[in-house]
């Protein structure tokens, strides 16, 4: 007698964890309970034709602002906008970076975004505290945030105040290594960027197309190869977010080449989109820090993928309107960075990726679920399909077509990047441990019916 089950997904193609097989996927209380064999439900849905993979888990979100006072950066999406935005592209778990504002400590800004989260979340959610202060105080607040189940903490070396207190950060970096927290760090250099604008401005150059020359590679680079060395001196996980060009893809890469828990993530818009664009007369719009970069980055991030040194594929989802993107009184130093990703992720790089060959459908699992779920301690609750996991699924449809307008989709920027592309492979069904959130993109979860995932410290395999 086979058990009762609540659903089963008939007939897909489930790829997962190196394996890729049609099998019957059985759901009981919002968990996957059977792979295959004799099955029966009152719900089943065909997934002929279909890919099932595990939800995306996009570790890099901005749906809480930084700050209250006036000029601090408010981005356009809270968590219900945010997570309905990813549920109708195929994302069911986001991280979230949790801003403490002035004066405030870790903790405190923590229960606050936890009770957003928790009020307005379509999907699951887990928080990474930035630290912004590394005195005493925010360096016990490291372990006392673990211990309350959010092992990760992210740093700005991008922030001049990083250079007035390096020491205080790789004291919190030794922290974090101690307590088992993965520090996620923004690899730019102050100073360089610094000069730069300094110098764009006295040649009269610093209107948003020359925005790439604000955040030159050279910036990058050695931020990120500081970051290494930060990583070798103190032993944390370090997770080098938004990485965007081969330079510190390679510092990255000899890092790891050492055994250096080194890990990268890249962002959709570094993979499809080239510098060239800020020549465009709406250039600013494609603004995030760092810039866009050369066409030979991009393809050295495509092998990333490829080769395992990118570890994760995350929307860095901060968006804005166009008008805002647009503000004519912006300069190519002040320009408002980020743009909304959430619904869009998924489908250009399987079209980009997947659809052209460029990537296997094994490698798109890995670095928009798998390796996720694996560094943030959801695994293996989330980021694979197995018995005993929750039934955050996809049921992806290869052969889908849609023209990508940002106007119709659900974040309140009101336009994506990818405006107009003709994108192959969308989400047919968002499945959220056993429930259905959203169908082509007609999102039904509601809002509230997400929860904290559950997490646990970072062990080196
Ligand atoms: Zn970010």
């Amino acid at each position: 007698m086979a058990q009762a089950l609540d659903m089963i997904i008939r007939n897909g193609t489930v790829v997962s964890g190196g394996m890729e097989s049609t099998l019957d996927v059985g759901i009981a209380a919002g968990v996957i309970s059977q792979l295959g064999g004799s099955m029966e439900a009152g719900r089943e849905i065909d997934a002929t034709g279909r890919y099932v993979l595990p939800g995306g888990i996009d570790a890099h979100v901005h749906l809480t602002a930084p700050g209250t006072e006036p000029g601090s950066w408010q981005w356009v999406d809270d968590f219900e906008v945010g997570t309905r935005a990813a549920a109708a592209g195929g994302i069911t778990c986001v991280g979230n970076m949790s801003f403490p504002r002035k004066g405030e400590q870790i903790m405190a800004g923590l229960e606050r975004d936890m009770a957003d989260a928790g009020a307005n979340a379509i999907v699951d959610y887990f928080q990474h505290p930035v630290l912004l202060d590394p005195g005493d105080d925010g360096i016990e607040q490291i372990e006392a945030a673990a211990a309350a189940g959010h092992p990760s903490i992210k740093i700005f070396l991008s922030f001049r105040r990083f250079d007035r207190n390096v020491d205080g950060y790789l004291q919190a970096m030794s922290a974090a290594a101690d307590a088992g927290v993965v520090v996620l760090v923004h690899c730019e250099d102050p100073a360089i960027m610094h000069c730069c604008g300094l110098e764009l401005a006295e040649a009269g150059r610093d209107e948003a197309r020359h925005f790439p020359e604000s955040r030159p590679v050279e910036a990058e680079r050695i931020a990120t190869e500081r970051a290494v060395g930060y990583c070798a001196t103190t032993g944390a996980t370090t997770y080098v977010v938004h990485l965007s060009s081969a330079a510190a893809l390679d510092a990255c890469r000899a890092g790891r080449a050492r055994g250096l828990p080194i890990f990268v993530e890249t962002r959709p818009i570094y993979l499809h989109l080239n510098a060239g664009r800020f020549e465009e007369p709406d250039g600013a719009k494609y603004a995030g820090a760092p810039p866009l970069r050369s066409d030979a980055d991009r393809d050295a991030l495509w092998a990333g993928i490829n080769d395992g040194s990118v570890a994760t594929v995350c929307t860095d989802h901060a968006p804005w309107t166009l008008e805002q993107k647009l503000d004519p009184t912006l300069t190519a130093s002040t320009l408002r960075h980020g743009m909304a990703e959430l619904e869009t992720m998924l489908p250009v790089l399987w079209s980009e990726g997947v659809a052209t060959g460029r990537i296997s459908v094994a490698r798109f699992v890995d670095v928009t679920s798998t390796q996720a779920a694996k560094l943030f301690g959801l695994y293996p609750r989330k980021g694979t399909i197995a018995p005993g996991s929750d039934a955050d699924l996809l049921i992806w449809d290869p052969g889908e077509v849609r023209v990508v307008d940002g106007a119709a989709m659900h974040s309140n920027a009101g336009y994506s990047p990818y405006d107009g592309w003709e994108i192959t492979g969308w989400p047919a069904v968002t499945i959220s441990r056993g429930e259905v959130v959203s169908e082509g993109a007609d999102v039904t979860g509601r809002p509230g019916r997400g929860r904290p995932a559950e997490r646990s410290r970072f062990r080196r395999p």
